[in-house]
């Protein structure tokens, strides 16, 4: 038997730590390293890079297989998908307008979303992001002080994506943020006059600039290690801000507004469409201003749309349905030990029961089932046991002893 060494240095296979084989040759890992390094000093590692530059429209899925897409992952919420869909696929559109089109511009469709806790916004914005392979960041509004756009934080969030787009500034330049929480930065008060509420306002300042198109100078790599170390100037204008709140008590400015509206003498026709249980569907750019948002702000976000709360039916739904679901992940986590996991009917029906107590929407699902599912995992992998049935009593027992309130 021939000894096997590596084809680029000759060591042999003792001499080093690992021998990778081919076709044929070998080749020791010092020389794997040093093969790799050549590669990526030639410059066409960031040629592979470009490949994320914005397609041709041919290439950018239509909104119909977006929202196809989204269906795997979410359920219901079909109106928001909708919306969604068709913004991202008209981002697209704006990115590849020719340049002098007599003077039309299509402007930027940055989005925001209005729903509870928990019904899809960060999943539904996630998503998307993952489907186009742009880079893709979540930030909380929360972060925006009254230092406004110059603030550190706002080059925190471009550093985000610039360190998730590998440092591809033009990938960055075509990346999406979600901006979380967005209700949180409302001034408590429409009426300037009386309740003014200047911080809220001078935050929301500080937003519009990003959204608006800015350029932040954001720090290089590793932050600035020297004075005279160039900033990466990172520009918002073409960035894709998708927002979302739960925008708490908003279904009263709502019904305020359609109540005013129904004084008028088509009125009766109108009242009697309305779906009372369900204003959330109404909800207008005026209802987001009562709330406390600026005009200017709300201009920015051109595209508004809504998630409705999650019934039973929906969690029960999203337990088992998505490509992703909470009880297809345990299963796969049992198949991993040889185990086959399966969960009675009313256990499901059990967890639900919990996370519409809980109040905290789907969130609440994959901490209870957690708690159901603890003794298990920390048990059954060391047993014999081929198979797992997670009945109600069992599920039940496992909550009455967990530690969630
Ligand atoms: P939000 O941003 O609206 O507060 P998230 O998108 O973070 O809520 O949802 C929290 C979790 O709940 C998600 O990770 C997902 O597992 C689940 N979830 C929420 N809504 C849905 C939905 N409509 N379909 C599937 N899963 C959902």
């Amino acid at each position: 038997m021939s000894m096997k060494k590596c084809s680029f240095c000759g060591r042999s296979e003792k001499e080093t730590r690992l021998l990778i084989s081919g076709n044929g040759a070998f080749i020791c890992d010092e020389c794997a390293q040093r093969a790799y390094e050549i590669v990526e000093e030639s410059g066409i590692m960031a040629k592979n890079g470009a490949s994320r530059n914005t397609p041709t429209l041919k290439q950018v899925p239509k909104p119909r297989e977006i929202k196809d897409y989204l269906d795997q992952y979410i359920i219901g919420q079909d109106e928001a998908k909708r919306y969604l869909s068709v913004a991202v696929y008209n981002h697209y559109k704006r990115l590849l307008q020719p340049a002098d089109d007599n003077g039309v511009d299509i402007e930027k469709s940055n989005i925001i979303m209005v729903g509870s806790t928990g019904t899809g916004k960060t999943l539904l914005a996630r998503t998307i992001a993952k489907l186009l392979d742009v880079p893709f960041t979540i930030v909380d509004a929360t972060v925006f002080t009254e230092a406004g756009y110059v603030g550190e934080d706002v080059e925190s969030i471009l550093s985000r994506l610039l360190q998730v787009a590998d440092y591809n500034l033009e990938a960055t330049q075509r990346g999406i943020v979600f901006i979380d929480e967005i209700d949180k930065i409302a001034r408590k008060s429409d009426n300037p006059s009386i309740t003014r509420d200047v911080s809220g306002e001078g935050v929301q300042q500080g937003l519009l600039k990003l959204l608006e198109g800015t350029v932040v100078n954001v720090p290089p790599k590793g932050g600035r290690k020297h004075p005279d170390q160039d900033y990466i100037h990172v520009d918002t204008r073409n960035i894709l801000f998708i927002c979302g709140g739960a925008f708490d008590g908003i279904e009263r400015k709502i019904a305020q507004r359609l109540n005013t509206h129904t004084v008028g003498y088509n009125s009766v026709q109108n009242v009697r469409k309305i779906d009372k249980e369900d204003l959330m569907k109404y909800v207008q750019p005026q209802d987001l201003k009562s709330f406390g948002l600026i005009p200017e702000i709300i201009g920015r976000l051109p595209v508004l749309t809504y998630l409705n709360p999650l019934n039973r039916e929906a969690l029960r739904r999203i337990l088992i349905e998505p490509k992703n679901s909470i009880v297809r992940q345990y299963e796969k986590l049992f198949q991993m030990d040889g185990i086959k996991l399966t969960f009675a009917e009313d256990a499901l029906e059990l967890i639900v029961d919990k996370a519409v107590e809980y109040k905290l929407g789907a969130r609440g699902l994959r901490s209870i089932v957690e708690n159901i599912m603890m003794d298990a995992m920390f048990e059954v992998p060391s047993t014999k046991k081929k198979t797992f049935e997670v009945s109600r009593e069992y599920a039940q027992q496992q909550l009455d002893k967990s530690h969630l309130q």
